[in-house]
């Protein structure tokens, strides 16, 4: 089957525009006057449109995101009314459901974010309720939740968790921190295989809707791979996916022979296209806002804090070493500048020690690099995956990071322009569910460097913009290039996979604070339209 795409504008990174595309059996075969010139069964004209590649996401995790999106629909909602009454309406709605989760929802709507399990409790009070907010590290209950999980005013903080109490002592209804969400959560029943399988079909709609046919699930643990594996084996995983294995201090090596086996699983499905798994996870540090980033300098606001290491550096690399001598990709968290540094160290002597090969390291976030550091990216060949999204003054921000860190090392965050100078190769994810997997309302963002209101006006550290045509690079061809997949996508060439996104305008010739409105009109996989 050999079809003609004809548009007014076909997009492609580091090459002219064009405006025809030959597409043999889902390939590219020829394109601008070659395409023209060639015999075709069918011409699709899609008419004055801007064609671009399809959008790659390098980091998040559709899987919960997906399993979010089965609960009540809480995202967003500006008042505990509002989340009252959609609680309430996907209760009536699913009457069967044991246990009610959901999220996630807006903490900061309620001063210091402590929500009471009675508001739960006027709306669904037969059944356990949970809720998580958006930093994904706290939870709202209602009162059975708390009775279910034996929670008596007499229970004391778990190590590493809290419970936010009522001036009597009893538990008020919000939790923080994993040792005290799993005494809630280890009662929940445990998902079906189909009920996860339908929370990734989800996941997946949602990624396609908004233009995107390959992502990466940036933390796989226990139970989630064979998810992907049965939605791949069953037609089900309509968007490309790379899992990323999480490794943790002291249980890795208990799992190098399990991933090593899921990995084998994966490869051998009958559509290698499809799903991979070559990247294992590392969790370096917390996060700024919670003033647990790694920091080579104190917070200003806990002088004799300088944010938590998850791995010592030893371990962290006697594990980098050993999944790296088994061809695993690594793809390291780190956020604060010592957590940054230590996953540089950690890179560089294991490419020491290892044999040299085509490896390509991410390190996700990077928010904040020590300038000594910047030049290490291009030298060791690392990826520096960033969030386009967060590149801007937002609330968290102002109110949780800039008095922790003091002005300085606030406006340091996200040094694209320094990086792309350093000739470091740069990534875009979304970190979705953290925050939105909409690559046009992230796009322009490191353009303008400003919030919706035009905020800053001169826009935050405008120093360190970039031209939204590195965005749609980044968001594109080097997503593929990570995912050492761009022989097949990431760009419209001779050779490479038909995947194409139809935007109804070009984000080349739109204000970038305009590009956010661009619709997404179709999207093509394979040649095939799934929107
Ligand atoms: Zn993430």
């Amino acid at each position: 089957m050999q079809r003609l795409f004809k548009a007014a504008t076909i997009w492609s990174p580091g090459a002219a525009p064009t405006s025809a595309l030959l597409v043999t059996n889902g390939i590219i075969t020829a394109i601008g006057d070659n395409a023209l010139a060639s015999p075709f069964d069918e011409v699709v004209d899609l008419g004055n449109v801007f064609v671009m590649p399809a959008f790659a996401d390098g980091h998040a995790h559709p899987l919960f995101a997906g399993r979010e999106m089965m609960g009540p629909q809480i995202k967003n909602l500006q008042s505990v009314n509002e989340i009252l009454s959609e609680v309430s309406k996907y209760a009536l709605g699913n009457p069967d459901v044991p246990w009610i989760i959901g999220g996630a929802y807006e903490a900061a709507i309620i001063e210091q974010g402590d929500f009471d399990a009675h508001w739960l409790d006027s709306v669904v009070n037969d059944r356990p309720v949970v809720l998580h907010a958006v930093d994904h590290h706290t939870i709202w209950v209602n009162s059975k939740a708390l009775e279910i999980a034996g929670i008596p005013s007499g229970t004391e903080n778990p190590s590493g968790g809290t419970i936010a109490r009522r001036e009597n002592g009893e538990p008020k209804g919000t939790l923080r921190e994993p040792a005290a969400i799993d005494l809630i959560l280890q009662h929940a029943p445990a998902l079906t295989m189909a009920q996860e399988v339908h929370a990734l079909t989800l996941a997946c709609k949602a990624l396609r809707e908004v233009g995107v046919t390959t992502a990466v699930d940036a933390w796989v643990e226990d139970g989630m791979a064979e998810v992907y594996i049965t939605a791949a084996q069953t037609g089900q995983l309509s968007v490309d996916m790379n899992l990323c294995f999480l490794a943790e201090p002291n249980k890795w090596k208990n799992n190098v022979s399990h991933f090593n086996r899921l990995r084998a699983e994966i490869d051998a499905l009958s559509n290698p296209q499809n799903l991979r798994a070559s990247t294992i996870k590392f969790i370096s540090d917390g996060a700024l806002s919670a003033g647990t980033a790694a920091l080579m300098e104190p917070y200003i606001d806990q002088p004799e804090s300088t944010g938590l290491m998850i791995w010592s550096s030893d371990e962290l690399l006697d594990s980098l070493v050993e999944f790296d001598e088994l061809n695993f990709q690594v793809h390291i968290h780190a956020i604060g500048d010592a957590a940054v540094r230590q996953a540089l160290d950690a890179i560089e002597a294991m490419i020491r020690i290892n044999p040299p090969r085509d490896r390509r390291p991410v390190i996700a976030h990077a928010q904040l690099i020590h300038p000594d550091d910047i030049a290490r990216f291009a030298q060791l060949g690392i990826i520096a995956n960033y969030q386009p999204l967060w590149t801007y003054l937002d609330p968290m921000n102002k109110e949780l990071i800039l008095p922790r860190l003091g002005v300085e090392r606030n406006n340091r965050q996200y040094q694209l322009r320094t990086m792309i100078e350093s000739g470091a190769t740069i990534s875009f994810g979304s970190d979705w569910p953290v925050t939105s997997q909409v690559p046009l309302h992230a796009l322009a963002v490191p353009v303008h460097r400003q919030d919706i209101n035009h905020q800053p006006a001169e826009g935050w550290s405008k120093q360190e913009a970039i031209t939204i045509e590195d965005s749609m690079h980044f968001y594109t061809s080097n997503v593929a290039y990570q995912l050492f997949r761009e022989h097949e996508t990431g760009k419209l060439e001779v050779g490479m996979r038909a995947d194409f996104v139809v935007l109804d305008q070009s984000p080349l010739e739109v204000n970038p604070h305009e590009v956010r409105e661009i619709k997404i009109i179709h999207l093509y996989k394979n040649g095939e339209k799934i929107k």
